[in-house]
């Protein structure tokens, strides 16, 4: 069994081996996703070098918190958002990568403390038109993305995106470049955006390759998740 040091060091190897082999330009960052992970293991993690940490649930993910105020973790939030859980998200995290409706952002904004930089916010986009789950359609993804904007609390770096895992390497390098291509339009109609956030444990090389700059790892960094939060 290898120690979260090795496997870190590992997927950092790995991102590093898939950017060469294609020449892929770009900045791919990694974010550990710590749902469902102790303090205790996330602290290890941080001492092994990994510094930006995603979280999926507010009570746990505020737990954790308050009990590494001594490490200077950048958090990020990546799960679904109720409306009456935006105050603290916008207090306790630098980056909320799941913004999928106007009503959010706003609260979001309203909630941001004036001595915090702006929230670093991604939009996520649903590019497999399953009904159940979050992002907006690409169809709705620019009105979103022009009023966010005008959101001066708020700093809109991108697209997060979940497709639907796929054992077929086609489909899933199918469904991230759609992501990509939805990034790109934004990109050619004037918006400063620097942050694709595609690619887990399963697919992040494939992600990596239709351009992501920040991938979500969780299992194959510490390994496999007990199905629900540990807290509430
Ligand atoms: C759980 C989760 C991940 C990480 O998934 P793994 O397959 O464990 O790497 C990434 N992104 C989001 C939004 C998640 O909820």
């Amino acid at each position: 069994m290898n120690t979260i040091s090795e496997r870190l060091q590992l997927i950092l190897a790995n991102i590093q081996a898939v950017k060469n082999s294609g020449g892929y330009p770009q900045t791919v960052q990694l974010l550990a996703v710590s749902k469902t992970q102790t303090a205790a293991t996330i602290r290890q993690a941080y001492d092994a070098g990994q510094h930006f940490f995603g979280e999926n649930y507010l009570q746990e993910a505020l737990k954790k918190q308050s009990q590494l105020t001594d490490l200077s973790i950048e958090w990020h939030f990546i799960g679904p958002i109720q409306s009456n859980k935006t105050q603290p998200i916008a207090q306790h995290f630098s980056w909320v990568h799941s913004i999928d409706r106007l009503k959010i952002a706003q609260r979001l904004n309203d909630a941001r403390p004036l001595d915090l930089p702006p929230l670093q916010v991604c939009i996520q986009i649903n590019v497999d038109s399953e009904a159940s789950k979050g992002g907006v359609a690409a169809h709705e993804l620019e009105d979103l993305a022009a009023a966010i904007k005008a959101l001066p609390h708020l700093r809109l770096r991108g697209l997060m995106a979940i497709p639907e895992p796929s054992s077929e390497q086609n489909k899933q390098r199918a469904q991230f470049h759609q992501v990509r291509q939805c990034y790109d339009d934004l990109l050619a109609k004037g918006y400063t955006l620097d942050t694709l956030s595609i690619g887990m444990s399963e697919d992040y090389p494939i992600a990596i390759e239709q351009g992501a700059t920040i991938v979500r790892i969780g299992s194959a960094l510490f390994g496999a998740r007990q199905p629900k939060p540990i807290a509430n």
